[in-house]
């Protein structure tokens, strides 16, 4: 194997994978090192979990020829419930009234997974390291030095760090993380419902955490359950049947009963913040840059939103320096005009989640009142409807044009 290439991924997870797949008609040299086969379980990006995409998320999908393939997989959202239990107020958004087909998608992350890596794995010449882990990276002047555990070393223009939270990457490049824990644990699994769900996700706010119910095939709903995690163990080590009751008992009856349940599975749930996101011949992109509460289901989206602005940075800088002198696809220009541009979506999206687990975890009576009023008044302003459902659907700001439906090239 040459050791040495344009760009090296370090994580093929959701978020490094779709970057490796956006790359691939640029005709660069690209490997993608990867810890954990797609097939074993201890795979910790293409689990057991759904996620929900906007629709940015999905025109990026189409974009990089992926979309054909998801689509029979995923689940459309045409309406989204939120609501406080215990008090009168809940908020509607509609498809329909925003004039879109769809508000997002629900997609299972191992169909993601393996769309992601056959196509990976079809590409002739395409590098693709498993199981391989990333050590230690050196950066210098002209490239970076990539070190794995079993002693291959690589060199690379330009480093992604996609390498999740706990990013090594991040911590060998000396770059600090602030982390902060929300005390909170995600339950994760899938219901089967007495009720058709009619493609509407739910988001219940209820005194021990968020309870989000979101529609997939054949009635049968995914669930993600924020409880604290003495709580949220409890539930773990419930049988079956006493799980479905207590599931039933938080969130009520708009399904109809909650007959059965697959596996289930636990995220302990904080807020990871990287100091920098970029650094000498190094990006870093989704959970390495900013792992999030999925209160809001932003996570992925946001990290594919890196995915495609990274890939559009480099694109441009390729046409624009022509073949003459080659692209440096790690010069500190190119990186200092993708961290610039994803700054505000960062910020937005980061203070946004954050402000919701607060805002719905805080139980002071009079917030408690504030909060069910903004629902009711959220549910009769249709400019607060709008602006919500356009940042939900992974369309504010300044966007790539990826997401925004148009071709990387
Ligand atoms: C319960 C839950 C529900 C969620 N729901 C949604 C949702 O509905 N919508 C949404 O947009 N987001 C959602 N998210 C967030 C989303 O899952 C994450 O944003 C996404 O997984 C981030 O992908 P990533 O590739 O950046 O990181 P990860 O998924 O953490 O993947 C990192 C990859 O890097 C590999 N790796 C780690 N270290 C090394 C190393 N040293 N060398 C090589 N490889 C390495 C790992 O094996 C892994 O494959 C949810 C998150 C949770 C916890």
């Amino acid at each position: 194997m040459n050791r040495s290439f344009d760009i090296v991924i370090a994580g093929g997870g959701m978020v490094g994978a779709s970057l490796a797949v956006t790359l691939l008609p640029l005709g660069l040299k690209v490997a993608l090192i990867e810890a954990t086969p797609l097939e074993s379980a201890q795979q910790p990006s293409f689990d057991e979990r759904t996620t929900a995409l906007s629709n940015g998320s999905r025109n990026v999908l189409t974009g990089i020829g992926l979309w054909p393939g998801l689509s029979a997989h995923a689940t459309p959202i045409r309406r989204i419930h939120v609501s406080d239990r215990g008090h009168f107020g809940f908020a509607r958004i509609d498809a329909a009234e925003q004039q879109v087909e769809a508000l997002g998608y629900v997609l299972p992350n191992r169909v993601l997974g393996a769309a992601l890596w056959t196509r990976l794995q079809r590409e002739e010449g395409f590098e693709l390291l498993c199981p391989a882990t990333v050590e230690e990276v050196q950066p210098g002047d002209e490239y970076a030095r990539v070190h794995l555990r079993d002693g291959t070393e690589l060199q690379a223009r330009l480093v992604v760090a996609a390498d999740g939270a706990q990013s090594a990457v991040r911590k060998a490049l000396d770059i600090a993380a602030s982390v902060r824990d929300y005390g909170q644990t995600a339950i994760v699994t899938i219901v089967a419902t007495s009720r058709p769900h009619e493609h509407t996700a739910y988001e219940r706010f209820t005194p021990t955490g968020p309870l989000a119910i979101l529609p997939l095939e054949g009635d049968r709903c995914a669930v993600i359950w924020t409880l604290a995690p003495e709580a949220a163990q409890a539930m773990l080590d419930l049988a079956d049947e006493p799980f479905l009751a207590a599931l039933q008992d938080t969130f009520g009856s708009r399904l109809g009963r909650f007959t059965r349940v697959g596996r289930r599975g636990a995220y302990p749930l904080a807020l990871t913040q990287a100091e920098a996101r970029i650094g000498q011949r190094c990006a870093i992109i989704g959970n390495a840059a900013q792992g999030l509460h999925p209160i809001a289901g932003q996570g992925f989206n946001l990290g594919l939103r890196d995915v495609a602005t990274l890939a559009e940075v480099i694109a441009d800088a390729m046409s624009a320096d022509g073949a003459a002198h080659g692209p440096d696809v790690g010069s500190e220009r190119l990186l200092h005009r993708y961290d610039a541009w994803r700054r505000r979506d960062r910020r937005s999206i980061v203070a946004f989640t954050d402000g919701l687990v607060r805002l719905f975890a805080d139980r002071r009576p009079l917030v408690r009142r504030a909060r069910n009023l903004g629902l009711l008044l959220f549910d009769l302003a249709p400019p607060a409807k709008s602006a919500l459902s356009r940042l939900s659907l992974g369309f504010a700001g300044r966007l790539p044009r990826l997401a925004r439906g148009a071709p990387l090239q």
